[in-house]
């Protein structure tokens, strides 16, 4: 019905920075080497995402935004072995269902792009023909107009700026896991953080966190002996600045993801007791761990945000974050 659907949709779109993290995923997943985030009012007046990816055919724009349609699984089989972010189909028809949205792509076959405005339902209701180069840009505008707690939630400046931190985070960790990527945030027209493309996640962390934070940081790569289990990591140098950190990037198969256990591990080889306040925003990230796993080892289809995780190999990569650290 056509409450369920506001119900689920409102789980996926829950927020700014989750609606943007989505995107971007989705401009990851069609190869883009240079995205652009842009927010007008916090995100509240608009979303714009910009990608030089793939772009979306014409007969694909028909379905791209329905609801489960994704053109990322092809069997069953793939979902035990996901390559891509995507898998779910359900962004861009929760984006329809509570907000306006408008669609312009170009594949490298069109010979000009095409802007589709978007109803409820995420069917056409409008296309034109219109002038950006290859790739895809998504508009989102009038978000949560159909789910007054939400927007009222907003009404609340402290709540907006968090979300903008919030969304810079989540851009972060994305940065990390694609060192090769161009990626920029905006708001209100104002370049509020950005990535240039770089060759090395060493190179990215240098650009993303500064020199003066990077170089307190030392990178270290370890194996368990079965080779199943690699972690890329970067850590602080001296036990004082290991008291002081406060930001743990972790990624698996290049996913930014929240693992209770791996970030209890972190925290306490790293001095900082579980009393401590969790998910500490504050201050800059000085711990990134990217860990590499076989990808039928891997369940993320855990809740619909996609950043919790269950694990075949969970002890083996406790035991490896223990030793690394
Ligand atoms: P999912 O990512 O889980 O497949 P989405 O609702 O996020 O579901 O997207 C639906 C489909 O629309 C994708 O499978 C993809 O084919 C297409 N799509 C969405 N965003 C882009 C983009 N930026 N570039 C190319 N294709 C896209
Ligand atoms: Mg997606």
């Amino acid at each position: 019905s056509e409450t369920s659907k506001l119900i689920s949709s409102a789980q996926v779109a829950t927020s700014v920075s989750n609606v943007v993290k989505e995107l971007t995923e989705n401009a990851l997943d069609a190869g883009a080497t240079s995205i652009q985030v842009k927010l007008v009012d916090f995100g509240l007046e608009k979303i714009e995402v910009r990608d030089n990816g793939c772009g979306i055919k014409a007969e694909e724009m028909k379905y791209a935004a329905q609801r489960h349609y994704t053109s990322k699984l092809r069997t069953d089989k793939d979902l035990l072995s996901l390559l891509t972010y995507g898998f779910r189909g359900e962004a861009l028809s929760s984006a329809c269902e509570v907000s306006d949205v408008c669609i312009t792509t170009k594949t490298r076959y069109d010979a000009y792009s095409t802007a589709y405005t978007l109803d409820s339902k995420g069917s056409i209701s409008l296309s034109r023909p219109s002038h950006l180069g290859q790739g895809t840009t998504v508009v989102i505008s009038n978000i949560f107009k159909n789910l007054p707690v939400r927007k009222s939630y907003y009404a609340n400046s402290k709540k907006r700026k968090e979300q903008l931190k919030l969304t810079e985070d989540m851009l972060i960790a994305y940065a990390l896991a694609n060192p090769s990527v161009h990626l920029s945030l905006s708001h209100n027209k104002t370049v509020i953080w950005q990535k240039p493309a770089c060759k090395t996640l060493s190179e990215a962390v240098v650009n993303v966190l500064g020199s003066a934070v990077s170089q307190n940081l030392e990178e270290k790569k370890v194996q368990n002996c079965e080779k199943t289990v690699a972690i890329h990591a970067f850590v602080p140098k001296k036990v004082i600045l290991r008291r002081t950190c406060d930001r743990c990037y972790v990624l698996i198969n290049k996913r930014p993801i929240q693992e209770k256990q791996i970030d209890k591990t972190i925290k306490k080889m790293l001095g900082k007791g579980d009393s401590e306040k969790e998910n500490n925003q504050s201050g800059w990230p000085t711990a990134i761990l990217s860990i590499t796993l076989p990808t039928d080892t891997v369940d993320v289809n855990v809740n619909p945000n996609k950043t919790q995780v269950m694990l075949t190999l969970k002890e083996e990569v406790l035991k490896l974050v223990e030793n690394l650290l």
